[in-house]
């Protein structure tokens, strides 16, 4: 499975198409009636959702979806006969097929459960050269041409500092870009955000990569390692996505590193969905996706104010339409044109809300642990439903767990304290307990959204959460 001249070619047009907004709507339009029309012919679960609508409706009159709707009926959904959910789980099961094309032609990802299974996402090597020409649209706003010529002096080598184990959008991309390139599989590192910071610091500077891609969380664990001279890398830039980045950790990175941080905000539904500007807003790809910020009720969102969700349409995936897909993120749009003169639409994302946990080692010394990383050891373990964790001490971790049905109880509850357990004592944390909760997995009060990592109430060392992530 070749996608690297295809890719080539999209990202040619992207940068043609771009540079006009008018263009840009052109091409949305005319891939969104194709979306439809494919996805009404294509799709029984849409071919159902839509049953009695106009054969071209307007965007706004077709009902919006979620994981749950999507992935609550997955073999209906797609639109190849040989996918099923259950060929689907066999094949992720498999370690040994990490990354790996699957029948040859489809990039397969999963998406942390917060409720019930979790989300498969399937995309199809059509996609998968759009989404690759979009990264390409990225580098060619954040890159000059001077930069491109070290990047390829440099061996264009990349390093993915990014939650393992499980095939999440982030790892099994970069698994999956390194299988079908074979130049890719010799640049392109990936390195565990879940591994001791020592071990990411030496893996690092072994493979001396042009562009870190990295969790905000992660990068600041890095930050001492890195004032101190042990992490001697000098990336052109690095991408950060996943989590918010406050301003000041941004600029405090951007200083100990000496290049620019940049952002992306993508999701296991379509990734890049944006990228960051020199004035600090994020641009989205409008040829290949649309966005609409929305109320609760999913009546539009004026522009400049910030939306309770955001409905996503991946115009570029054939293979399991994604067509008004609530993806749970507050966005404002920018209501006049980026001072930095792109034509596509600019926005800002509120933060994800997990957070950051500082423990305190057995030498009484803060450790931050990353909410993606600790997230990503718990989704290891099969049989979970849904996982809250939470930070309730310096050096206690609580797990609100409820099991799947068809899982026992008790070995569940098991598996996961021993994943949790090995991750912490990785991070120098052997003295946090891990004890299970009686509590239910909680809403929070102020967002109604779920978060799967927080601090409690009464927990959460503020003292220490506010120091520096060193560990001592
Ligand atoms: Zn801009």
């Amino acid at each position: 499975m070749a996608i690297g001249r295809e890719a080539f070619g999209r990202g040619a047009q992207m940068l043609w198409a771009q540079r006009r907004a008018g263009r840009l709507r052109r091409l949305q339009h005319s891939r969104l009636a194709a979306l439809v029309a494919h996805a009404r012919d294509c799709s029984p679960l849409y071919r159902d959702l839509y049953a009695g609508l106009p054969w071209s409706p307007d965007l706004a009159a077709l009902p919006a979806v979620d994981k749950r709707v999507l992935n609550g009926d997955f073999d209906a959904w797609v639109c190849d006969a040989r996918l099923t959910r259950s060929g689907v789980e066999e094949f992720l099961a498999d370690p040994g097929r990490f990354g790996q094309p699957y029948l040859d032609e489809y990039f397969v990802c999963t998406s942390s459960g917060t409720t019930g299974r979790p989300g498969l996402f399937v995309h199809d090597r059509h996609a998968c050269a759009v989404y690759l020409g979009m990264f390409g649209r990225l580098d060619a706003t954040w890159l000059s041409w001077r930069d491109f010529a070290r990047m390829e002096l440099r061996g264009d080598r990349v390093a993915a500092v990014v939650g393992t184990g499980g095939h999440f959008a982030g790892a099994s991309w970069v698994q999956f870009m390194r299988t079908v390139n074979p130049r890719w599989r010799r640049s392109w590192k990936l390195v565990s955000a879940q591994w001791p910071t020592d071990r990411i610091v030496a893996e690092l500077n072994a493979h001396d990569p042009a562009i870190v891609l990295i969790y905000p969380s992660s990068l600041l664990q890095l930050l001492v390692p890195r004032e101190r001279g042990e992490l001697t890398i000098s990336p052109l830039f690095i991408e950060v996505g996943g989590e918010a980045m406050s301003r000041g950790a941004r600029q405090r990175a951007e200083a100990a590193f000496g290049c620019p941080v940049r952002t992306v905000y993508g999701a296991s539904e379509l990734d890049p969905i944006a990228f960051s500007c020199d004035a600090d807003w994020l641009h989205y790809s409008s040829d290949w996706a649309i966005l609409e910020p929305v109320q609760a009720d999913f009546t539009p969102t004026p522009p400049g104010q910030a939306s309770d969700t955001v409905l996503l349409t991946n115009l570029a995936n054939r293979v399991a339409p994604i067509i008004r897909y609530d993806l749970g993120d507050s966005v404002t749009m920018r209501p006049d044109p980026c001072p930095c003169g792109s034509a596509l639409p600019a926005l800002r994302v509120a933060g994800r809300s997990d957070e950051s946990l500082t423990f305190i080692d057995a030498q009484g010394g803060p450790v931050v642990v990353a909410p993606l990383a600790i997230a990503a050891a718990a989704d290891r373990v099969r049989g979970t439903e849904l996982v809250q964790l939470v930070q309730v001490g310096a050096s206690e971790l609580q797990v609100r767990l409820r099991v799947s049905p068809d899982y026992d109880d008790r070995s569940v509850w098991l598996a996961l304290q021993r994943e949790l357990r090995g991750f912490l004592a990785d991070q120098g944390l052997s003295n946090v307990s891990v004890a299970r909760s009686d509590q239910p997995a909680q809403v929070s009060q102020v967002s109604g959204k779920f978060r799967r990592v927080l601090r409690g109430d009464d927990g959460g060392d503020q003292r220490a959460a506010a120091s520096p992530p060193a560990r001592q």
